[in-house]
């Protein structure tokens, strides 16, 4: 037995956030996407509070129920606070048994200065270190999130550090996973050593509701907060499914305002500094990897498009199912028909991840055609073009941006 996991999501109530995002609508596309245990996000904020606990059936052993969709009571949390003479921005992922481990978490954020009726992803002014020991006081979980970003990311090019220890000092023997973030892969994070022996997890970080899910972690087991902190400590992850990290609005270095995208050689070249306008470039996600990388660990892809090595976790790369869908179509992809086929398509072959990783091309090619089935191919293992995503801005991926693309021998890809 394995469940898909998406742990990293949030409410109406944080910055950013679509105002549509409701248990309601988060149970309806968990089960679009394939999500089998969702996070239920902003438990600090009062009104998200409320509604969780008014809304979310208790079923034990810290989990919930809203009909019969899993939740685990989940959070992010900005810590802003000044270490080595630097300010520091990181965020973490911090999980709870239970509604009372949540309201004495409140209770201790909202003494150190914490507005909890602000962001449902408050920042509070204690160091990650002191967060997590507040946290592991609680029976609480924590996780660092996506751990590369410029700004926010334990191991940023802004305002993190160059090590776990750095940053979490005596508490690093607590953080037994580490989340990825959209701008970088799992393979990109096995050449870095001190991430040995750590879990390697990705979620999606949606801020509205057709995101859930672009990345996701698959856990041995069954859904329970006891079983996924065991399944975080031991390693018991049987596969990530990835966007691909060129897409992530940080993968490349770059001035968004100048039009300046750097890659790591660019900048070696060129030195850190913009040439349009002379102020320091956002330094992004694979620059930072390439610079604290002390390995060479690299996977290779087999025919079912997953990224393997002797020592980790697989996983594996693909294309949100609504961007295939409006390629495929010409179309933007809220638009009516869009959603449609989306409904239609992951209705028949059971979910968006059912159609993207697990469907044989002859059932793809009958319930979407042959162009989305291509589609789904080509992204399963590999082939399509992404412009890569620099200081906030997305990157771009192009399923057929080559007409005279060689022609696919799907047979390899039937499973
Ligand atoms: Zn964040
Ligand atoms: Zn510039």
């Amino acid at each position: 037995m394995t469940y898909v996991a998406d742990l990293h999501v949030h409410s109406r109530f944080a910055y950013a956030c679509s105002k549509n995002i409701s248990l309601k609508g988060m149970a309806e596309w968990a089960k679009l996407k394939g999500i089998d245990l969702l996070a239920s996000g902003d438990f600090t904020h009062p009104a998200w509070n409320r509604e969780l606990k008014q809304k979310l059936n208790e079923v034990g052993s810290g989990l919930y129920q809203f009909g019969d969709v899993n939740f685990v009571l989940g959070t992010e949390i900005s810590c802003v606070y000044s270490q080595g003479g630097l300010g520091r921005r990181v965020h973490v992922l911090v999980f709870a048994p239970d509604f009372k481990a949540v309201d004495l978490l409140c209770r201790s954020l909202a003494a150190a200065g914490a507005k909890l009726g602000g962001d449902g992803r408050p920042s509070v002014s204690l160091s990650a270190r002191d967060l997590t020991a507040l946290a592991i006081g609680l029976d609480c979980m924590v996780i660092p999130a996506h751990v590369w970003t410029p700004w926010y990311g334990m191991y940023g090019s802004k305002s993190g550090f160059d090590r776990l220890e750095d940053c979490f000092h005596d508490m690093s023997r607590h953080i037994h996973a580490i989340e990825t973030g959209l701008s970088s892969d799992p393979e990109m994070n096995w050449s870095f050593s001190e991430l040995d022996g750590k879990s390697i997890v990705s979620f999606s970080d949606a801020h509205s509701l057709p995101n859930l899910g672009r990345e996701v972690t698959v856990f041995a087991g069954e859904p329970g907060y006891d079983a996924l902190r065991d399944a975080l400590a031991l390693q018991q992850v049987e596969y990530t499914v990835e966007f691909y990290a060129e897409e992530g609005k940080y993968h490349y270095s770059g001035h968004r305002k100048c039009g300046v995208r750097h890659s790591p050689e660019d900048t070696a070249r060129q030195g850190s500094r913009c040439p349009e306008c002379g102020r320091p470039l956002t330094l992004g996600v694979l620059h930072r990897v390439k610079g604290l990388s002390d390995a060479d660990v690299t996977g290779a892809l087999d025919t079912s498009g997953m990224v393997r090595s002797s020592q980790r976790p697989p996983f594996i790369r693909t294309v949100s199912l609504l961007d295939i869908i409006a390629q495929s179509l010409g179309r933007g992809r809220a638009t009516k028909g869009v959603q449609r086929e989306y409904r239609r398509i992951t209705g028949e072959l059971g979910s968006e991840l059912q159609t993207l990783i697990h469907s044989g091309v002859h059932d793809l090619e009958s319930v979407a055609g042959e162009r989305i089935a291509e589609a789904v191919m080509l992204a399963r293992s590999g082939r399509v073009t992404v412009e890569p995503g620099f200081d906030g801005e997305y990157g771009r991926v192009q399923i057929w941006d080559r007409p005279e693309q060689l022609p696919l021998e799907l047979d390899g890809y039937t499973r």
